[in-house]
Formats: C-alpha cells, structure tokens, sequence
C-alpha cells in the first residue's frame, strides 16, 4: 500500500519516470502526450536541456538563501524581465512558490494597501462565481466554484459573487453581445453600491476562465467595462494570470488581449513549466509606493518565497519562450488546434461548445446541444473521460461535477508551446477515440 496522501485516494496512479518532449513515460515505458500541461503547467514540455542546465547550476551555486537576509541575482533579474514586460503600471514582483500563494498575496497586498492609505474600512471582495483561484482558504473563498467550496463554506470569509462574462450559458436569448456585457457590468457595479463604494476593497477575475469552465474567453468590451467601474469607485482589479497568463493564449500576459491593466496581477504555472515551483503577484507603481512609504514592510511572508533555483528556473524558462518566438507559434498552433476541434466535434451530439484562444481552449459536454442540459454528475463523466484518455496515453484536463446546475462537464486542453503540428493530430485523434468509449456508455 502507497503511504503518499494521493489526490483520489482509491486510485491507482501510474508511475510518471521520465519526460521527452511533449511527452511523460511511465514505469511501463508507455507514453502519455500532454495535451493539457498538467493543469496548464508545462508549456516547454518535459525535457529542456536549456532549463535543466540553468536548475542544475543554480541549485549547485547557492541551496538557500532567506529572503530576510538576502536578495539573489535570479529573484532581481526575473523581476526585472517580468516589470519590463507586464501591462503598463506594474512596478515591483512579490515571489512566491505557486498559484494560491500568489492569490492570497495578492489579497493581503490589497488589503495593506488599504490599511496605509487610510482607508481601513475597505474590506470587501468581490469575485465571480465559477471562478477557481486556489485551494488556500483565502483563495477557495475568493473563488465561486460550488463544487469546490461546498463542505468548507462554514469557515470561508465571506465574498460576494457576480456573474462571470460565460456567454455560452449567460447570455439570454435574444441578448445582444453589447446588451450582456453590459448588464454584467452594471451587476459589478450594483454590487460594489449594495456593499458600499468606500468598503469595498477589490474586484477579482480570471481573463480566461480556465479550471472552472474550460477556457472561456471574455466578450469584447467586458474587461474595459469592468476596469472603469472599478476605476470610478476607487475598487482594484486584480487578475488572476495564474492559469492564462505566461503566454498560454499567445500573449506574455493575458491582459494585453484585453486592453487593460491591473493593480494586482498573479502568475504561476507557465511561469516556472513545471521544472520548479514558482508563483508571483505583480504589484502596481500605486500599490507598491503606498506601503513603501507608509509602514515600508508588507506584512506577510513564507519561507521559500524567491527561491534562487526557481527563479533561476522560471527565467530560463522565460528566455527560451521569448529566444525560440514561441508566442507566434501559440497563435498559430491555437488555430490549427481550434480547426481541428471543430472539425472533428463541431457537430458531435454530446459537444455543445468549443472555445479558448492560443494554446488554452475547452470543450463543453452536454447531454443535449440543444438545451444545453449537463450530463447527471453522478455519471461522472469527466473522470471517465480522464481515464479513457489516459488509456490510449493522452492526459487532457476533464472537469465538471458542479452542483450549482449553472456549467457542465469539460475538457481543457493546454499542450505545451513546443507542440509539432503533427502531434495535434495525435491529440485530436486520441481525444475522439476516448470520447467515442466514453459516449457510448451515456444515456442519450
Ligand atoms: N488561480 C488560478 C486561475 C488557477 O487556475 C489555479 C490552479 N489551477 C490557482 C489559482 C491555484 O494555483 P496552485 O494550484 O498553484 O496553488
């Protein structure tokens, strides 16, 4: 019996030995495309030689150095990368080892922000419902995916939810794209009133939904709404880039995309592929010189926050995405992703939408396309796509289960930027086969 704590603790994992390229072999030899990065992780693939080499000197330079003694040359050098390419305004990167750090970084910064100019009564939060933003009670509570929160509810601060820019199930019929976008403003706005304007503290939201709903992109205009809203009630914007940032829709960040900037931006995932735990929160010029010449001390803190391996890794990660131009190749292997996609399940009976950008796009599974109606969670239906998948060695991202009857199952898929394009047909092909096992079993 396995002593490890695993995730589903009834199940029986393969055992992961060795990455090549797009590729992870088990212990079998057999061989698995990632077709989703983990959870939209590794985007440089398995096997760098580049990144293991810069792992490999940096950890043989210097193990450890706390961050209450020490800066290193990686942390100072990463964050300069990172400021000089971040939307406009952001001034200063606080390191931290993964994605619900960053957010609950991003919280308290928030909330000190607050604290130093004077404004204390300002306590509130709002987030969008569906939305994933970690596992940390900080986060879970930030977060508004029923399924996720459901038994922890009773010890979670309290965070309001408004609705998130999901066209596929929000938009009424007979609404135009103009006409929704701006009642899902104007719901931001009636709740930042309902809370009090001077009490709320700040708005949060993923660009591009990716856990929760499976890459699901914003409509046009959204975004520039909600930035002015919360720009007229003195509210921050904080993004949470944990997922669709680092250039998984094709841009460094995802925010570029939309025409905004933030106060508060958190990265994670592509930032280090996986070859090291790292996480960040991006701190704008404001944000930074209010406590910088307030209390000049952020309250917070862990023990591996700026790491020196990681950073040392995530920045080699960063040069080899910007040195090989794999952003272009993003868009255009994302396009010929989504080609394919429709394609194949544009009219599959159980398909009900294909979305995304870049290399960041989800399936919805329906029972009826016409309805729309989710498939019963009992069925399961996104555990035995994953196994399905992973038995003709493919690993997607299959999710759902919610119990908010508001989303269905589906599939995100986040392959890594190094993809050939001969690969998305592997990916496709194994992706129909183990829909076609697994749709064969539903009801209809
Ligand atoms: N925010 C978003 C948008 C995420 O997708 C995730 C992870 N799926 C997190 C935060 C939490 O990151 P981590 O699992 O590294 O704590």
């Amino acid at each position: 019996m396995s002593h490890v704590f695993h995730r589903h603790l009834q199940h029986t994992y393969p055992v992961a030995v060795r990455g090549d390229g797009a590729y992870i072999i088990d212990q079998q030899g057999k061989r698995y495309l990632d077709a989703s990065g983990g959870a939209a992780v590794s985007c440089l693939g398995h096997s760098d030689a580049a990144v293991i080499a810069a792992v490999q000197q940096q950890v043989s330079q210097l193990a450890y150095a706390h961050t209450s003694f020490f800066t290193t040359e990686p942390m100072e050098q990463l964050a300069d990368f990172l400021i000089e390419r971040a939307p406009a305004g952001m001034e200063s990167v606080y390191f931290v080892s993964g994605g619900s750090e960053a957010v609950e970084a991003a919280l308290k910064l928030a909330r000190q922000y607050f604290v130093e100019i004077g404004q204390p009564q300002r306590r509130h939060l709002i987030a969008r419902r569906q939305s994933y933003h970690g596992n940390t009670l900080g986060a879970l509570a930030t977060g508004g995916n029923a399924w996720r929160r459901q038994q922890f509810e009773p010890i979670l601060m309290n965070v309001s939810h408004v609705s998130p820019c999901y066209a596929y199930r929000e938009q009424q019929p007979g609404e135009s794209e103009g006409d929704f976008v701006a009642r899902l403003v104007r719901e931001l706005e009636d709740e930042i009133l309902r809370l009090g304007a001077d009490q709320v503290m700040a708005f949060v939201a993923e660009p591009v939904v990716g856990a929760t709903l499976g890459a699901v992109t914003a409509l046009p205009g959204y975004f520039q709404g909600i930035r002015e809203v919360c720009d007229r009630y003195g509210v921050l914007l904080i993004l949470d880039e944990v997922m669709c940032g680092m250039g998984r829709t094709g841009s460094l960040f995802a925010a570029e995309q939309e025409g905004i900037s933030a106060d508060l931006i958190t990265i994670a995932k592509g930032l280090g592929a996986g070859y090291q735990p790292i996480g960040a929160t991006l701190v704008s010029k404001q944000i930074y010189q209010a406590i910088a010449s307030g209390s000049g001390f952020f309250q917070h803190g862990h023990t591996y926050i700026g790491h020196a391996t990681a950073c040392a890794t995530a920045l080699a990660v960063q040069h080899q995405i910007e040195q090989r131009n794999l952003l272009p190749q993003v868009r255009q292997l994302g396009n010929s992703l989504m080609a394919r996609l429709r394609q194949r399940f544009a009219e599959h009976p159980f398909i009900g939408d294909i979305r995304g950008r870049g290399l960041f796009q989800g399936l919805e599974i329906v029972q009826d396309r016409s309805s729309k109606a989710a498939f019963d969670p009992s069925l399961k239906v996104n555990a035995r796509l994953k196994k399905a998948a992973m038995a003709n060695g493919l690993m997607c991202y299959p999710m759902g289960g919610t119990v908010d009857g508001r989303t269905g199952d589906h599939i995100l898929l986040a392959p890594p930027f190094i993809l050939q394009d001969s690969q998305l047909d592997e990916l496709v092909d194994k992706l129909a086969l183990a829909c076609d096992q697994v749709f064969a079993e539903l009801p209809r």
